[in-house]
């Protein structure tokens, strides 16, 4: 069981106060090429799931979509034993999708360090990162010692075989934290993916050089906490995603969410940042090309 649609999130740890003052003007929302997105070259969703259910009465045709509409690269992300198989074989199959292995917080008790290893060692160069991986107390908070153990595990072996760690982390950002500073300097690319934390969490991630991904759920109306960190990152610290089929960004709230939504991510930040869409793309994707080495 990943993420259900819910904010990946603690709504209640804000950690700063939202002012207007903190906030870039308000602009029109950028609509330039919006219907163009095939010129615009180069953007990429680096976090989806296209194994979901949901795409099982049409995942080819949502496939071509999205690279019909002008998406360069796909990373499907892994969950459990079997949705990183899942995962892989979709990678295998498109020249376009690449994939990662890994065992949510949810699943923990699921975890294998043994099958995981065998997965990585025979992957293909197709796998780019371990994850997601991580901690979610929201979800449960009573298997704490053992969705640790399983994270530590995951983050051991990431750096024996040196991939970049996609981290999941709902309702326990202070132990995510001490467990990453253990590993400081971090000998491999980290991104917090659905970054939802504070601005001030956010510049301790900075400090450790982690980098984070914004989905769908920047683009809510009472997100202004995630606008605010969108707002204020150093431009070479975050890329985007969609967490597809959850997480849908408004304009397409409610329906189910696909990679090709990334356009409306990223147009959304560019907005809440002030600099044109192509401007932003160019470089959030050269951010997530360097990341995951692709
Ligand atoms: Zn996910």
């Amino acid at each position: 069981m990943i993420i259900k649609g819910e904010q990946n999130g603690d709504p209640t740890r804000t950690g700063f106060a939202v002012g207007k003052a903190n906030l870039p003007p308000k602009r029109e929302v950028c609509t330039r090429g919006a219907n163009d997105n095939k010129r615009r070259a180069n953007l990429l969703d680096s976090h989806c799931h296209l194994y979901n259910s949901q795409y099982d009465t049409d995942r080819e045709e949502v496939i071509s979509d999205i690279f019909a509409s002008g998406i360069e690269k796909v990373i499907c992300v892994g969950a459990d034993i079997e949705s990183s198989k899942s995962a892989r074989d979709l990678a295998e199959s498109h020249d376009s999708i690449y994939y990662t292995i890994g065992v949510h917080p949810d699943d923990c008790d699921s975890y294998d360090e043994n099958v995981i290893e065998n997965m990585i060692r025979e992957s293909s160069n197709k796998l780019v990162a371990i994850g997601e991986i991580g901690l979610d107390y929201f979800h449960n908070k009573d298997n704490k010692s053992k969705q640790i153990e399983v994270f530590i595990s995951q983050i051991n072996l990431a750096i024996k075989y040196k991939l970049p760690i996609v981290i999941h982390c709902r309702e326990a950002y202070g132990d995510t934290l001490d467990i990453l500073k253990r590993f400081a300097p971090l000998a491999v690319p980290i991104v917090f993916h659905c970054y939802s934390g504070s601005l001030e969490y956010s510049r301790e991630l900075l400090r450790l050089g982690i980098k984070m991904s914004f989905t769908g759920n920047v683009t809510f109306k009472n997100a202004k906490n995630i606008q605010e960190v969108a707002s204020n990152l150093p431009l070479d610290s975050f890329f985007f995603e969609t967490d597809s089929p959850y997480m849908s960004p408004v304009p397409h709230r409610g329906e189910r969410n696909t990679p090709k939504y990334v356009w409306d991510v990223a147009r959304f930040v560019a907005d809440l940042r002030g600099i044109s869409a192509d401007e932003l793309i160019k470089i959030t994707d050269e951010n997530a090309k360097h990341f995951f080495k692709f």
